[in-house]
């Protein structure tokens, strides 16, 4: 029993070893991996949920390594958290996301807003309200077309984000509330935040309108959002009759495979320039 004892104890520190060595890998590859270019933004869009018009786009961001399977934003986005890439790299995300809504402009496409997901790390770190106004002013995006996607645990950080946040407001962006549900610990930064948008959680549209429990959170979310005269978006839908039940009970836009997956640039041009001429 000793013996399996060390063996074991054997066992396992080869495998912490190899989980240890494969996350020091991750890292190194993802600190050349802005200069090698290898990130890109995918596009996915938001439609009005009663028209189907087109009414901006989320960018999410992807990680193309030369040669090896893709690794999922899950994991890498989190190293990149913690590592503290997430700085220069969210940095790079809003830059790029600003660039190319300008450059569709510029090719006579309408003016889109874009969405941008924001890491807790870029409230508490370095300097978020002049990242943002720079990154208008090199570009030339009008600020009523960035739209900063915020989860509701980095609202927490009491008085100095509430200033920051002020802020972000008085440039024009938008702020939307991520994954609205999930972190419901206090509903008082609705008021004290001058935030735009709720972006319902995906896991409470999932199994509407099946299901009675998502249902009645999904429906009491909207409930709130239309009360606070707050604009809200359901996240991750996936069929017609998900997007039939949000309807009806007053949500204002959706998101999700049923519009479009995320898209290169490229093809999301593609698809947007086919839903202009419908
Ligand atoms: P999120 O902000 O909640 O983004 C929505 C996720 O749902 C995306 O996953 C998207 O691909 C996926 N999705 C969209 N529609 C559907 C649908 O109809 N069905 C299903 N099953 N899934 C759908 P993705 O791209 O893997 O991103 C995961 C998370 O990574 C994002 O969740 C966001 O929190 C984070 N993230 C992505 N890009 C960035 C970024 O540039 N900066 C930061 N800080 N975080 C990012
Ligand atoms: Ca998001
Ligand atoms: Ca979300
Ligand atoms: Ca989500």
């Amino acid at each position: 029993a000793k013996e399996l004892g060390r063996d074991q104890v054997q066992f396992y520190s080869v495998e912490l070893n190899e989980q240890a060595q494969r996350r020091l890998q991750l890292e190194g590859e993802l600190r050349h991996a802005l200069e090698r270019g290898e990130f890109e933004l995918a596009w996915q869009p938001k439609a009005d949920i009663q028209s189907g018009h087109i009414s901006g786009a989320e960018v999410l961001l992807r990680w193309q390594r030369a040669g090896q399977s893709v690794a999922t934003p899950d994991v890498f986005i989190r190293v990149l958290e913690e590592t503290g890439l997430i700085m220069p790299v969210g940095r790079w995300v809003l830059e790029q996301a600003a660039r190319q809504i300008v450059a569709w402009r510029r090719a006579g496409l309408p003016w889109l807003r874009v969405a941008v997901n924001l890491s807790a790390r870029q409230l508490r770190q370095g300097d978020l309200v002049r990242t943002v106004s720079e990154v208008l002013e090199t570009s030339g995006l009008p600020s009523a077309q960035l739209e900063l996607e915020l989860t509701e645990s980095m609202l927490m950080g009491g008085e100095q984000h509430q200033r920051l946040l002020h802020r972000l407001s008085a440039l024009g962006v938008q702020l939307a509330i991520d994954d609205f549900g999930t972190g419901w610990s206090s509903l008082s930064y609705l008021k004290r935040f001058n935030v735009d948008t709720l972006k319902i959680d995906r896991s409470f549209v999932r199994d509407t309108p099946h299901d009675p429990e998502d249902n009645a959170i999904a429906t009491a979310v909207i409930a709130l959002a239309r009360s606070l005269k707050l604009r809200v978006v359901a996240e991750g839908v996936e069929t017609p009759e998900q997007r039939r039940f949000l309807l009806d009970n007053g949500c204002d836009e959706f998101q999700g495979w049923l519009l479009s997956r995320p898209l290169s640039a490229r093809a999301f041009e593609a698809w947007w320039r086919q839903q202009l001429l419908l």
